[in-house]
C-alpha cells in the first residue's frame, strides 16, 4: 500500500521530472495546426499569423513551424517581441535552414519577429502604433491595442499550443547588455526543475533566480510569464546589445537553442550540462525620473559596490540634475549607453550574485 511519506513524495517529484525530460516512444508524430496552416508530420511549413483589424490597424506575426516526424515536444522559439533586438531574429532564420524535420523528435514553432512593426520602424521598446511594450501587455486583449492584439494571438496561437517556450531577447538599441538569462520561479518544483534545466542547457553563464513575476495570469505582463503560468517551462534568454548583430551573439543563441533541443530529445547528442552558473538571487532595474541626457560612468559586466556613482542625468541644457548611484553591490547585467534619457524608463539594472 502506498504510504505518504517524504521518500515516497521525493520519489514522486523525480518520476514527474522524469516525465517531463524523458521523450515518450519514438511513434510518427501527429500533424500540427497553428493560425490557418497545417503541417503534416516531417514536413516544414512557414506563414503569417494575422493580428486582426481594428481602427484601420492590423499586423501579422511571421512564423515557422518545423514538425518532426517522430512524436516530441513541441518547443516554441520566439524572436523579436523587442524589434530592435536582433541576434535572436538573425539565429531564428538560421536554425530554420539547420533543422531537417525529417530527423526532428517534436516539434519548433519559430516566431521569427513577434513585433514586426517596431522592427520595421526601428523603434526600441515599444510598438509605433499605440507606444506600448509588447512584453508589458500579456496575456493580451483580443478587442486591444495593436500590442495588445499581438500578445493575445501570441498566447493562444504559440503559448497555448507549445510545451516549452524560449522567449528570446538581447539588449535593446540603447543597452549594453551581458549575456543572461532569467530562470522564472513558478512555485512548482518540477516544472521549475526543468526551467533551470533548460536555463543550464541554453549555456549562458549568468542565471537571475527570478521570484518577481506576478502569479495572476490576468497580469502576466511578460511572454516568459504567461508560459511559466499556463505551467509551461520557460526561460527568458538575453544575448545581444545596442543594436548589433555581432556573430558571438548570434552563435550563441542558436547553440543554446540547440542544446536545449538535445536536453528534450528533439535531436540527438546528449545536452552539455557542465555550465559553471554565476547565479543572480535578486535584481533592480533603476528607472529615470527626469527627461534629459544619461552619461554611463561605468560598463556592462563591471562589479560595483553599494552607493557607487554609476552615472548621471543632465536636462538638455546640459546641467547635472541626478546622479545614479547601485542600490547594492553586484553585477552590472545593462547600463543604458546612447544618450537620451526618459521618466519612467530603464537606465540600468544590477543583479547581486549568490555565489562569488
Ligand atoms: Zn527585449
Amino acid at each position: 500500500m502506498y504510504q505518504f511519506n517524504f521518500r515516497n513524495v521525493i520519489l514522486s517529484i523525480i518520476f514527474l521530472c522524469t516525465f517531463f525530460t524523458n521523450i515518450l516512444v519514438a511513434k510518427d508524430n501527429d500533424e500540427f495546426n497553428i493560425g490557418d496552416i497545417k503541417v503534416s508530420p516531417g514536413e516544414m511549413k512557414s506563414g503569417y499569423l494575422a493580428v486582426p483589424e481594428k481602427d484601420g490597424l492590423e499586423t501579422s506575426i511571421p512564423f515557422t513551424v518545423i514538425n518532426g516526424a517522430k512524436q516530441g515536444r513541441v518547443l516554441a522559439l520566439v524572436a523579436g517581441v523587442h524589434g530592435y533586438e536582433y541576434p535572436p531574429i538573425l539565429a531564428l532564420y538560421r536554425l530554420k535552414e539547420m533543422i531537417d524535420p525529417a530527423k526532428l523528435s517534436g516539434t519548433l514553432v519559430l516566431v521569427h519577429i513577434a513585433n514586426l512593426q517596431s522592427f520595421q520602424k526601428r523603434i526600441i521598446y515599444y510598438n509605433p502604433y499605440d507606444w506600448k511594450n509588447l512584453n508589458r501587455v500579456f496575456p493580451g486583449e483580443p478587442d486591444g491595442t495593436i500590442s495588445q492584439r499581438i500578445a493575445h494571438v501570441l498566447k493562444n496561437e504559440v503559448v497555448d499550443r507549445c510545451d516549452c517556450l524560449i522567449d528570446m531577447h538581447c539588449g535593446d538599441g540603447n543597452e549594453a547588455l551581458i549575456p543572461y538569462t532569467y530562470w522564472m520561479i513558478s512555485g512548482d518544483e518540477c516544472q521549475d526543475n526543468v526551467s533551470k534545466e533548460m536555463a543550464l542547457a541554453f549555456g549562458i553563464k549568468h542565471i537571475i533566480i527570478d521570484k518577481s513575476r506576478t502569479k495572476d495570469l490576468t497580469l502576466s505582463k511578460y511572454l516568459g510569464n504567461t508560459a511559466v503560468l499556463l505551467a509551461k517551462p520557460a526561460i527568458t534568454t538575453e544575448s545581444g546589445y545596442l543594436g548589433n548583430t555581432d556573430e558571438e551573439s548570434i552563435v550563441r543563441n542558436i547553440k543554446g537553442v540547440l542544446n536545449v533541443m538535445r536536453l528534450f530529445k528533439m535531436i540527438e547528442g546528449k545536452p552539455e550540462l557542465d555550465l559553471e552558473a554565476v547565479w543572480i538571487d535578486k535584481y533592480e532595474v533603476v528607472y529615470s525620473d527626469a527627461d534629459g541626457l544619461f552619461f554611463p560612468l561605468t560598463e556592462m559586466g563591471y562589479y560595483v559596490k553599494k552607493g557607487e556613482k554609476v552615472g548621471y542625468l543632465t536636462d538638455y541644457l546640459g546641467n547635472v540634475i541626478q546622479e545614479l548611484r547601485a542600490p547594492f553591490a553586484g553585477i552590472m547585467l545593462y547600463i543604458i549607453h546612447t544618450p537620451p534619457a526618459n521618466k519612467g524608463e530603464p537606465l540600468f539594472e544590477v543583479g547581486s550574485v549568490l555565489n562569488k
